[in-house]
């Protein structure tokens, strides 16, 4: 550093990792086929934490996970446990996860939604014990290595993305769709020494991470952490953290193998790191001071469905029976339909220079463009998966056309009305002035 640049504001950056791989066999999220627990682990899982400060500006902390996604209430616990071991409090917290179906069902919402048994139950307290604490420990580590950085901010694109929602005679079908819309950019945050030597990136992609399929029993953090390993092998001491995307409508393609697995995350690894080699000139300067604004928004729910629809569920069978089962459980308990989903919402604002939206739920990719409109397009990052993981959170074209992102039963609530699009987009507007971006 010059002497002259010593009085300059910079940012302060700490970094940690830590393994969260199950230590026994443990039923695994994503896909209700899998009735029997995992029979061994193809590649650890991990939580990865980054603090970033400012002078005069807010500490935030953004925690990645190789997992399905964290619920509200496991959610809850989690942040009581950062906050005592950090000082944080929630508004300051992210908490994202990579939505790998290969890895531990865990937290809380699981229990309303799959049939275990007592000694499953068990296998995931204890795994809900270990992961609070894990998640705690990442948290004060990486606020104990707090020193001088200079971020920087690029995007790239990986092709392997593919819209999910196939339009056929009998309504839209999850089977890939190649004339549909997907986000493949590839947003890269830089986090560098003064020096520039590379310290860690936060990398982003808008795609299920589904590579490995139903049929696997085996614990892995898929594509995702396999793009971050394939970064850290390369970049000897880099911490890689992935970052999900709004990639609730998207599938890798092809998929269903481990080697397909390891392939979506040497493309998705490789490009970080030619954009890192070769293209380091795209990445522009990112300064402080970080302001967040947070909230909690009220996703507008349907009216409760009519005995008819439930009657039609019931005979489709399979996933729509259980769902059904589930609704009238809720009616049965007598109380009032609810008529909001209340989950946490924020915009981070790096200075002038770049503005970080974080939604919560399983987000389909029109929000991206939906964010481009309504606050404008330019050094806008959008990230989905961020806890609370409550179900999908479809536009209103999704909702509209139907298929498995449009009505996803939230359970103890309802199913989402097409006008969640417009209060959520109406809360990232105010939101994103609230934290100081131009949004002119
Ligand atoms: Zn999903």
């Amino acid at each position: 550093m010059a002497d002259s640049d010593v009085n300059q504001p910079q940012w302060q950056v700490g970094l940690a990792a830590i393994d969260i791989t199950p230590e026994e066999p443990i039923r695994m999220g994503g896909y209700g086929s899998r009735v029997k627990p995992s029979v061994g682990v193809l590649d650890p899982l991990q939580a990865k934490a980054v603090v970033l400060e400012w002078p005069g500006g807010d500490q935030g902390l953004l925690i990645t996970t190789d997992l399905i996604g964290i619920d509200a209430g496991f959610a809850d616990t989690c942040l009581e446990t950062i906050g005592r071991q950090t000082g944080l409090s929630r508004r300051q917290i992210i908490l994202n996860s990579s939505h790998t179906h290969a890895g531990p069902i865990f937290g809380v919402r699981y229990q309303q939604c799959w049939d275990l048994t007592e000694a499953e139950i068990g296998v995931i307290t204890r795994y809900n014990a270990k992961l609070c604490e894990c998640l705690g420990t990442v948290a004060a580590a990486a606020l104990a290595d707090l020193r001088p950085a200079e971020l920087s901010w690029a995007r790239g694109s990986a092709s392997f993305a593919m819209n999910r929602r196939r339009p056929t005679s009998h309504g839209v079908q999850n089977a890939p769709n190649p004339r549909g819309y997907v986000d493949r950019s590839v947003p890269v945050l830089r986090i560098a020494e003064p020096d520039g030597r590379l310290r860690g990136v936060i990398l982003n992609y808008a795609c299920h991470n589904t590579t490995l399929g139903g049929t696997n029993f085996m614990i892995s953090s898929n594509y995702a952490g396999f793009a971050q390993r394939y970064v850290e092998a390369r970049k000897s001491g880099v911490q890689a953290m992935f970052l999900m995307g709004c990639g609730a409508d998207a599938n890798p393609y092809p998929r269903g193998t481990y080697g397909l697995a390891r392939e979506h995350g040497q493309v998705l690894g490789a490009e970080v790191c030619r954009l890192l080699e070769e293209d380091w000139q795209t990445f522009e300067p990112v300064r402080g001071p970080l302001r967040i604004a947070f909230d909690h928004v009220d996703l507008p729910l349907e009216p409760q469905p009519e005995p008819e629809e439930l009657d039609t569920m019931r005979k489709g069978g399979g996933y729509y029976a259980g769902v059904a089962e589930r609704i009238q459980k809720r009616i049965d308990t007598g109380r009032p339909w609810a008529t909001h989903y209340r989950t946490p919402i924020a915009v981070w604002q790096f200075g002038n220079d770049l503005t970080l939206v974080r939604l919560s739920g399983e987000v389909v990719s029109d929000y991206v463009p939906l964010c481009e409109q309504a606050i404008g397009p330019l050094n806008l990052w959008v990230a989905g998966y961020c806890a609370d993981y409550f179900g999908y959170l479809p536009s209103a074209r999704v909702h509209r056309e139907g298929g498995y992102e449009a009505r996803d039963f939230i359970t103890g609530f309802g199913y989402l009305a097409e006008s969640v699009e417009g209060v959520v987009i109406g809360k990232v507007r105010e939101l994103a002035r609230q934290a100081g971006r131009d949004c002119t």
